[in-house]
């Protein structure tokens, strides 16, 4: 009988992630050689600190200062430090030196991802990264690998689990931004600074990496269309319950035709109305969940958690045995396709559903004149509802009107919420937020 293979595997980092994965390395050795073809050794694990507490009990001898050293002599390798540098250094020597390497630095990725991919392919080697979006799903390689045959057409991820626990709270209990933030701090799901979370960067570098994987195209962190969550109020969440919709940030790509009639990606990221019976509408607290339209599988939907030591860890070691086993059998890593060539669209050029909220004058013929301007501006209206408000001290009547839109362009959206601010019976335009799935 042939000896099984035995395969180095360095770890960079041992915090949250990096901590779960060596304790699965070691825990479950004998099944991942098993399933494998070769025994994973865990030659080392580089770390700022040696003698810092881990979360998880692990030989004291594999732990290094020096990453450097441990990365030259691996034939896989594990980065999950976090930020740009080292971690792109290292990764990049240890892809010249032809090891596979296994990421979840979306930061990363984002930042420099063609650099990498390029030197993987250069190597021909494999570089893996499905922790990066929506941490246990198993999301990129379905998109990769099992939808290879099919065509794509549109994604839509709540890929972000801080924004979305805090949708929810202002959704069940109906507080206000900033109150939903705090509980989503004190409760872990929020880091002190929440800016890439809320901002929505952190989704914004997951839908470049949804759509270049989708789309067989490399779109980088400039192509994306990014609005956070921070100008969410209260009364928009409210609202938006009322007329049967849940607000969620979503991370969108989706083939379009541009107006020079040649098709395109749209990549966004912002707070969208969802109607409360769509599947997304459902993914409640931090969980994350992708949706694909694709031309001949139709609708599919990914569900699980998005973060947490653990549930990333399983996606790491998916990669890590994946990668391997192309290495027990031979043959060139694939990173990725990019043959599609498609351009990305600038926001202007997407077309949704819009949810517009006004404050009118409660007179006779306002819904007539705000129905005409609207079609003024080639922007048919789907549902048009008005509640009466009486200020019980003034005893003053007004009107609020809440319309959603079919289908239209971000420029024919814009030129006609400017033009109904310009009516003499409009009060304030209160809100203006993208809806999908109607
Ligand atoms: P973490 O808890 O902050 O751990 C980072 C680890 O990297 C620590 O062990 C740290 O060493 C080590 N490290 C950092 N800088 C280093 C340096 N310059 N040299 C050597 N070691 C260094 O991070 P994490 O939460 O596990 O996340 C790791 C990666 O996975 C990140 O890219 C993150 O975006 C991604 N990810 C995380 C999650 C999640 O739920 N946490 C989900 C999806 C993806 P010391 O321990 O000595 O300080």
């Amino acid at each position: 009988m042939t000896e099984m293979r035995t395969l180095k595997v360095a770890l960079l980092g041992c915090g949250n992630v990096g901590a779960q994965v060596a304790r699965i390395l070691i825990e479950d050795a004998d099944a991942l050689a098993a399933r494998t073809g070769a025994r994973l050794q865990l030659s080392g694990i580089a770390v700022r600190n040696v003698n810092a507490p881990r979360d998880v009990d692990l030989p004291q001898e594999l732990f290094t200062t020096d990453a450097d050293t441990l990365v030259k002599d691996a034939d896989l390798v594990i980065e999950l430090m976090g930020g740009i540098e080292p971690a792109r250094t290292l990764i990049l020597s240890a892809l010249r030196n032809g090891a596979c390497v296994v990421t979840g630095n979306k930061a990363l990725l984002a930042q420099d991802g063609p650099t990498l991919y390029e030197e993987a392919d250069k190597a021909g080697v494999q570089l893996s990264y499905e922790a990066a979006v929506a941490g246990a799903i198993p999301i990129l390689r379905p998109i990769r690998d099992s939808l290879s045959g099919d065509r794509i057409t549109r994604v839509l991820g709540i890929v972000n689990g801080t924004t979305n626990f805090i949708l929810d709270q202002m959704d069940t209990t109906g507080a206000q931004f900033s109150d939903a933030l705090a509980e989503a701090q004190r409760l872990g799901y929020a880091e002190a600074d929440p800016t890439a979370d809320i901002e929505g960067h952190d989704a914004a570098a997951k839908a470049a990496i949804l759509a270049s994987l989708s789309f067989h195209t490399r779109f980088a962190l400039d192509d994306v269309h990014c609005e956070g969550i921070t100008s969410v109020s209260a009364g928009d969440i409210a609202a938006a319950k009322d007329a049967g919709f849940v607000i969620k940030l979503l991370a969108i790509a989706e083939k379009l035709t541009g107006a020079d009639g040649k098709e395109g990606v749209s990549v966004r990221v912002h707070p969208t109305l969802l109607p409360r019976e769509h599947p997304l509408a459902a993914v409640r607290g931090a969980f994350n969940a992708v949706f694909i339209e694709a031309e001949n599988a139709g609708e599919l939907m990914f569900y699980g958690q998005g973060a947490g030591g653990t549930p990333t860890a399983s996606a790491v070691l998916g990669d890590l045995v994946s990668a391997a086993r192309r290495l027990v059998l031979g043959g060139p890593g694939r990173t990725e396709t990019t043959t599609g060539h498609v351009p990305a669209l600038p926001i202007d050029a997407a077309t949704t559903s819009y949810y517009i909220g006004l404050d009118v004058a409660d007179q006779p013929g306002v819904l007539a004149k705000i129905a005409q301007l609207f079609a003024g501006h080639g922007v048919s209206i789907e549902i048009m509802r008005q509640t009466i408000h009486r200020d019980a001290e003034s005893n003053v009547e007004s009107a609020e009107l809440r319309i959603v839109t079919h289908r239209a362009s971000e420029a024919a959206l814009a030129a006609t919420v400017e033009a109904v601010k310009g009516l003499d019976v409009i009060n304030s335009v209160t809100s203006v937020l993208r809806v999908e799935g109607v």
